[in-house]
């Protein structure tokens, strides 16, 4: 199998259309059109995990944390990254980044931490805006469905938790062809009225280019009109940090036990107790200090995070317990994500998970 074959998968899965902006995301080291061997998934990649893939025989590294990020002028050997970088070159080891994309999916990073709270109503707490466009086109009526199912197909039509959504209405069309067109109907230099259906569909702007290519694939007509358009809505599964609800409100102690022993925490670093209930939890895997002013205007009890530096725990404001739980600790749950999207669509490939503590946090207790 090509490595293309596995990104394909994985970027229709998380499309690296929603990355942030200061992000490095996709395939770092090594070319598409390399055979795969097997697949190693990992939250950091550190020499140590290069020199796991190596013993695997693994030449596929599927990390979150993004080992180029900044840019490199030199490559000298004298830090992790350069290191790194060298060790798997050398060894045709290929690396692939899954970062803020899978962050930003409703099904990604975040879920997997509300899935180990047991979080049900889970919702993005700050849905992206800038992700759907609109489709409107105008087909002869014989062809609406061959051309409705084509589109969802392609990745159009889809609202929450519903498919094939699309709207219809019935006009009529006119057009005159010029003595240089080949009309699939009527006849060069008369203008013909043809009773067509204006489709609308919604679609995610990154399937822009295919949803396109396939409506001129199935529309039957010489020249095809349509229309896109940008769209200002949110978009509900992409965006930054979830938030949902315990099934029955605890008290803030006994969360905090929860929480520690579900992702095995020797220490949690956490605002004043307010001595209420919790019922609302807002998270955010990594650093989510942007992300406190959402939590605290979705009305959270909790917001579990790491990264939060000493004045931004200010910023709970004795509304919300801002519970800093480790960055590594958030998402070291996340190669197991990697290892489950991967199994499900290369059943019978070798994917393998890191058995490198790659966390540089150590705590003296
Ligand atoms: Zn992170």
């Amino acid at each position: 199998m090509k490595l293309k074959q596995i990104i394909e998968k994985l970027e229709n899965i998380s499309s690296p259309f929603f990355q942030e902006t200061y992000d490095n995301c996709g395939l770092l080291i090594g070319n598409e059109a390399w055979d795969c061997s097997g697949i190693l998934c990992t939250l950091d990649v550190t020499e140590e995990v290069v020199k796991e893939a190596i013993k695997n025989n693994c030449n596929f590294i599927v990390t979150h944390h993004p080992i180029i990020f900044n840019s490199i002028k030199k490559i000298n050997y004298h830090n992790y990254i350069e290191k790194c970088i060298t060790l798997a070159i050398k060894n045709d080891i290929a690396i692939y980044a899954i970062h803020t994309n899978l962050d930003n999916i409703i099904t990604g990073v975040n879920d997997v931490i509300a899935q180990k709270l047991n979080l049900i109503n889970k919702r993005i707490l700050l849905p992206k805006t800038d992700t759907l466009k609109k489709l409107f086109t105008f087909v002869p009526i014989a062809y609406a469905d061959k051309i409705k199912s084509a589109l969802f197909d392609a990745g159009a039509g889809n609202i929450g938790n519903y498919s094939e959504c699309s709207f219809g209405v019935e006009g009529i069309g006119t057009f005159k062809a010029n003595t240089a067109a080949n009309p699939y109907i009527g006849e060069i230099g008369k203008q013909q009225e043809e009773k067509e259906l204006k489709i609308e569909v919604i679609f995610p702007t990154y399937l822009e280019k295919n949803i396109v290519n396939t409506l001129l694939k199935v529309h039957p007509y010489e020249e095809v009109a349509y229309d896109i358009i940008e769209l200002n809505n949110t978009n509900n599964a992409v965006g930054s940090g979830l938030i949902g609800e315990l099934p029955e409100a605890k008290d803030e102690q006994l969360f905090l036990h929860q929480i520690k022993a579900a992702f095995g925490l020797q220490v949690i670093k956490h605002t004043e107790l307010l001595y209420k209930k919790v019922k609302k939890v807002a998270i955010c895997g990594g650093a989510g200090s942007f992300l406190i002013k959402k939590a605290l205007a979705a009305e959270a009890d909790f917001f579990i995070t790491s990264d939060i530096k000493y004045h931004e725990f200010f910023d709970a404001e004795s509304k919300m317990v801002i519970a800093d739980i480790g960055h590594w600790e958030s998402e070291q749950f996340t190669p197991n994500l990697l290892v489950e999207i991967l199994r499900v669509n290369f059943p019978t490939f070798a994917v393998l998970k890191s058995n490198v503590h790659t966390n540089p946090v150590r705590y003296f207790i």
